[in-house]
């Protein structure tokens, strides 16, 4: 009989290289709903270290901790985190404006048009709001006010410590049996024949051996790059902003229910409130600005004390041609990145695991699995991205060649058409299997400026009188649901303060 090669014999050895927040994600998932059927086990650096950011998520993630069945409170406090209700975007469409980008319905839509339609015909009868004015996420932020509980439906998702974060699934993995060995991976031993990875080598010398690798050693992508040469699309010329510069200072005790986001000369900054500090960025153009400028940019506008010295970090805008190439899957940074505009990288890592784990190849890898696996990634990227790159070309900005670059640059085929329609018709939709609903659309579209040309003839059907109090009675409902919330920070004191914060 032929010995089956491994494409045939079970897969029930996962070894994850990396333990940043993709490894440990990837392990308290595995080990969580597998960890029965499969071995776990993770390689980590302590010396390498993690990228250390990654610190603003969004909603989706709360289903994943359900799922876990992490409990919320105990995952605030061990993490200081604080609550998140969208993103504000300062200076963007043009110097001096601002807009959220909440995580909220927008209205009351019709099943002929969405809410949107409803609030520009109103505009054109005199009827004076604006679209934020119907999302009670957006009127929460504005206001600092947040509460939850289980009969509450407003929409949330997380500022957190990405270090504690990584500590506090390594505990929640370890319990549910994935193995963490210390050590730096100095090799990668493949099958001759397959070209497959059989294990990782340590620079003591011990073999980590496995039937299916998770390659989650970030940037660097030691096991999906360096090892198997899968290649990289890069997509600076869409998003071209390459580096960051990244520190942390002292927190406000009244922290806000949002992260901040301030457009700059060639880039942008990044306020990530937390329970003990504030998470503090500057994303720029290396083309634009030399890292000197962009840390003195970044020291210049803060708000509280730095406690860590600026640190840079590079970056490629792109993503992995397969994420999932012979057997070895990459999740996290090793699979792409598309900056951090929008904190989708996070989720995209949930989504990868998620995706892994609904078709694990436990009886053996099959092409068609990698390459539904490999379609159905490179598709959700490609939506976020459009996504974030909206931000950067909608704009009225032409203070600096670095604006006036992202309003004249070519953009993906599929976004100029999301735009078009936009502006002719006011249509705005989400695509199937999109993360991004309609209400991000429309508030991004609308807060940097897109004015649509005409909207659906639906409304007017409705009289002045009719349409007023339509909009008027949204507008108190809103109003009346913000209006006994607490503040953000009360709340966050009664509902999951961590030891040692907020005193
Ligand atoms: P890393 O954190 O880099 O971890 C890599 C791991 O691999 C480490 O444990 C390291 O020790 C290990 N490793 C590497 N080489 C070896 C080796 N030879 N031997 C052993 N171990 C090794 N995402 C969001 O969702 N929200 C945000 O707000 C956000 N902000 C960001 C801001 C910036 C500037 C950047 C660059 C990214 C941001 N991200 C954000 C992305 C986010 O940081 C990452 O998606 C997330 O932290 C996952 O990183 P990772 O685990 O893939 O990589």
């Amino acid at each position: 009989m032929n010995k089956p090669t491994l494409d045939e014999k079970k897969i029930s050895r996962v070894v994850i290289a990396g333990g940043g927040t993709a490894g440990w994600i990837a392990a308290a998932a595995l080990s969580k709903k597998l960890g029965e059927l499969l071995d776990i086990t993770l390689v980590e650096s302590a010396e390498i270290g993690t990228i250390g950011v990654g610190e603003a998520t969004i909603p989706p993630m709360r289903v994943f901790h359900r799922l876990l069945g992490i409990d919320e409170r105990e995952f605030m406090r061990a993490t200081r985190a604080t609550f998140k209700l969208g993103i504000q975007f300062e200076n963007w469409g043009q110097q001096g404006d601002r807009y959220i980008h909440a995580f909220g319905k927008n209205g009351r839509e019709s099943w002929l048009a969405e809410f949107h339609h409803f609030w520009l015909e109103g505009r054109v009868r005199g009827i004076d709001s604006e679209i934020g004015d119907y999302c009670l996420e957006l009127q929460a932020a504005r206001q600092g006010k947040f509460a939850t509980s289980t009969q509450s439906s407003i929409n949330y998702a997380y500022h957190l410590d990405a270090g504690l974060y990584a500590q506090f699934l390594r505990k929640f993995s370890e319990q549910y049996g994935a193995r963490r060995i210390e050590g730096n991976i100095s090799g990668v031993e493949q099958c001759v024949e397959s070209g497959n990875i059989t294990g990782l080598r340590l620079a003591d010398g011990r073999l980590v051996e496995g039937d299916l690798f998770v390659d989650c050693t970030g940037f660097r992508g030691l096991l999906i790059e360096q090892t198997l040469h899968t290649g990289y699309e890069d997509w600076s010329h869409w998003l071209p902003c390459d580096s960051a510069v990244a520190l942390q200072t002292e927190g406000d005790n009244a922290f806000l229910p949002y992260t901040r986001s301030i457009a700059g000369e060639s880039g942008w900054q990044w306020r990530i409130p937390l329970q003990h500090r504030t998470g503090n960025g500057h994303v720029f153009c290396s083309q634009h600005l030399s890292d000197d400028e962009a840390c003195s940019q970044l020291l210049g506008g803060l708000d509280g004390k730095p406690l860590t010295d600026p640190r840079v970090i590079r970056f490629r805008t792109g993503r992995r041609r397969k994420v999932w190439n012979k057997n070895c899957i990459a999740l996290g940074l090793a699979s792409g990145f598309v900056e951090p505009l929008e904190s989708t990288s996070i989720h995209l890592v949930i989504a990868g695991i998620t995706r892994l784990m609904q078709c694990f190849p436990y009886d053996g890898i099959s092409p068609s699995t990698a390459h539904r696996f490999n379609r159905e990634s490179r598709e959700e990227l490609e939506k976020i991205r459009d996504f974030i790159v909206l931000h950067y070309h909608l704009t009225r900005r032409n203070d600096t060649s670095f604006w006036r670059y992202c309003a004249s640059m070519e953009v993906p085929e599929t976004l100029r058409e999301r735009m078009e329609l936009f502006r002719d018709s006011a249509y705005a939709h989400q695509a199937e299997g999109e993360l991004f609903r309609v209400d991000s659309w429309v508030q991004v579209m609308v807060g940097q400026g897109l004015v649509p040309r005409a909207h659906h003839p639906l409304p007017k059907l409705m009289s002045t009188d009719e349409l007023s109090r339509f909009l008027a009675g949204l507008r108190e409902n809103i109003q009346r649901a913000v209006s006994p919330l607490p503040s953000h920070d009360a709340f966050v004191r009664g509902y999951c303060q961590a030891e040692g914060c907020l005193d």
